[in-house]
Formats: structure tokens, C-alpha cells, sequence
């Protein structure tokens, strides 16, 4: 019972919540019920059909505004998950072609992608043609539901082939669940839709009067990061590779495949307007956040070839210049800048040998 009272509890938050709230209650309880007739197949059925009926509340209207003659951004004010903000957490991208609408990221619920699909439709009454998702990090592709409930399975959803099969894998199923519990179950009722096609760097493709380039230059925030090129508009949706003003995870990626990355992609597309996942987009994003990151990268190389042990070269982090002037004002730093200066040192530790 156990779940089912800390849900009654928070119902007292917001009069809107209380109605899915108690239907969810009333679920929990019917499940906590029901795992103590573990030997009553019909009755545990029973209650997986109830809780796959039970929705997390609408997301609000977030009107897209107009990057360029053909992108369009839901922007995402937040850059983490909460209950209040239902898990918008990464902002939606969209380009209004001659023959349809292409999706760059569909957020992290099915709540969310049912508002996108909403304001897509302030935008243009054309049909949705294709999805792309941009990495496996489910405030990425979560959204993926709606566009299925709403233009049916055969709508092409690209990614690379490495973010296709971790979200068919442990990935999808995982970053479901911790959505829901960030978001004290907002996003419920959300589903896994893996993407259906795969797609490669250097493949190009033609909707209506936009051409859309595929980049990829391998490992940076994760080991499959696609960036999205939107030829004739000079706009490249970037993902996470970079942030505007949030740190960014780097659990599963590198810092110099990131400098990397950011080197072969500039050079490959030229100026763009550098679109990310978190944040607003700026022309010289790649620069502003690969100095923070050579800010943390430098002084750990430097520590390791240098043998200064991991504590001290945390210390020369903090004080470096290009750190500094991003702590106070960057979203999730005070409480990742430790665990990332330790993936630098370890990332250089391997470097150096
Ligand atoms: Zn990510």
C-alpha cells in the first residue's frame, strides 16, 4: 500500500492533478491488492489493463516560436524533470516543409508529443512525414508515442542504429520508468516506440523544399549522437553534444570525442544556427560550451601527466578560468561538476596511458 499513500498524499497539489491523481490511487491500490493474490492470474491482468488506462495529465500549450524560414521551437524553460514541469525537460524541434512536417526530438512523454503535435498544428495543417531522434536519453524520444497514436506505426522515426537498439534494449524501458518517478507519474500512460528506421551519417534527405544532412562523428555525449542539418535554413539541431547554459551528462561520453566532434562538425557544416536539446540556440554555441568543457578536460590531463591526484585536480577545475565564469549562473552544476571532473580524470588517466 505503500505507493498508493504517498500518491494520495501529494493529491492536495493542484486541484487538475487530483482527478488522474486519485484514479492512479485507486490503480495502486488495486495493484497493491492484487500482489497479494499473486496465484489470480485474471485478477493481476485485470489490474495491468486498469493501470494501462490510467494517463498523466495533458501538458500545457508552449506556442512554438520561429528559428528560421522553416524551424520551429517548443522551447523547454527547464532542464531537468519535476512533477511541476511534467517532465519538459528538452525542447522540440520542428521543420514546416512544402510537403509536410519533419519532428527533430519528440520530448519526454506522450503527454508532451500530444502538445507538440497541437502546436504543430497552429503552425501548418500538413501531416507529420518523419521523426528523428537525436540520442537514446528518453526526454529525447519519449514523446515518440503521440506521433504513433496520431500518424500510425508506419510513420518513419530515424535514428542512428547504436540509439535504435538501446532504446529496443534496457535503455527504453528504463528511462520510461525514471520519467515517471522524476515527475511523481506525469507522464504516465507513456509508452516505448523505438525508432523504425535507421540512419547513417552523410545520408541525405529530401522533404518537399528542405534537405536535412545527417552528421555523426562518433563518441561525445553519447557513443550515437545525430546531428540534424537543415541545408537551406542554416540551422543544425545538435542534440546534447551541447548545452546553452545547462551541464551536460557525460556518463556515456567523452570529453576530446566531444572536441572532436564539435572540430569535424564546424568544419563539415560551417556557420549554423547551433540548435541543442537544452536551452536556446546560439551561433557560437560550440565554442562557449567546448571552452567550459576544455575547462574541466585541460586541468584533469594536466593533473594526470603531472601525477596530481583526483582530489586536487577537482581544485584546479573549480579554479579554472573558463569554469569559474559558468558556475554560478549554470543549471545542474553545483551538483554534477564533481562527478564530471572525476569522468574527465579517469577519460584522462586513459589518455595519458
Ligand atoms: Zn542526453
Amino acid at each position: 500500500m505503500m505507493s498508493g499513500v504517498r500518491v494520495q498524499t501529494s493529491v492536495a497539489a493542484a486541484a487538475t492533478r487530483r482527478q488522474w491523481l486519485a484514479r492512479a490511487g485507486a490503480a495502486t491500490a488495486l495493484a497493491a491488492t492484487t500482489g497479494g493474490m499473486a496465484l489470480w492470474p485474471e485478477v493481476r491482468a485485470f489490474a495491468q489493463q486498469v493501470s494501462d488506462f490510467i494517463e498523466g495529465p495533458p501538458m500545457k500549450d508552449i506556442p512554438a516560436q520561429q528559428l528560421s524560414r522553416h524551424v520551429w521551437m517548443i522551447y523547454a524553460e527547464d532542464g531537468f524533470p519535476t512533477a511541476e514541469n511534467q517532465g519538459m525537460m528538452a525542447n522540440i524541434i520542428f521543420v514546416v516543409t512544402s510537403k509536410g512536417v519533419v519532428v527533430l526530438d519528440t520530448g519526454a512523454s506522450l503527454q508532451i508529443g500530444q502538445m507538440a503535435i497541437r502546436m504543430i498544428r497552429k503552425v501548418t495543417p500538413l501531416p507529420v512525414m518523419a521523426v528523428f531522434n537525436s540520442h537514446y536519453h528518453g526526454d529525447h524520444w519519449l514523446g515518440n508515442h503521440a506521433f504513433v497514436e496520431a500518424f500510425g506505426k508506419e510513420l518513419p522515426m530515424y535514428a542512428l542504429a547504436h540509439t535504435a537498439e538501446q532504446i529496443k534494449g534496457h535503455e527504453g524501458n528504463l528511462w520510461r520508468s525514471l520519467m515517471e518517478r522524476w515527475t511523481n507519474q506525469a507522464t504516465l500512460g507513456t509508452k516505448v516506440f523505438a525508432p523504425n528506421r535507421i540512419t547513417q551519417h552523410g545520408e541525405v534527405f529530401k522533404f518537399g523544399d528542405v534537405t536535412l544532412k545527417m552528421h555523426h562523428y562518433g563518441q561525445a555525449h553519447t557513443p550515437s549522437d545525430l546531428c540534424v542539418e537543415v541545408v537551406e535554413d542554416k540551422v543544425t539541431h545538435i542534440g546534447d553534444i551541447a548545452m546553452e547554459n545547462r551541464i551536460a551528462n557525460i556518463d556515456d561520453g567523452s570529453y576530446p570525442g566531444t572536441f572532436k566532434y564539435f572540430d569535424e562538425i564546424s568544419k563539415a557544416a560551417g556557420e549554423q544556427l547551433w540548435v541543442p536539446g537544452h536551452g536556446k540556440g546560439r551561433k557560437d554555441l560550440l565554442h562557449t560550451y567546448g571552452t567550459f568543457l576544455k575547462g574541466i578536460w585541460e586541468p584533469c590531463l594536466y593533473a594526470v601527466k603531472n601525477d596530481i591526484p583526483m582530489e586536487k585536480a577537482k581544485d584546479l577545475v573549480l579554479k579554472d578560468a573558463r569554469v569559474a565564469s559558468r558556475a554560478k549562473t549554470m543549471a545542474g552544476f553545483d551538483s554534477n561538476i564533481g562527478k564530471y571532473t572525476s569522468l574527465a580524470f579517469l577519460e584522462a588517466e586513459k589518455e595519458a596511458f
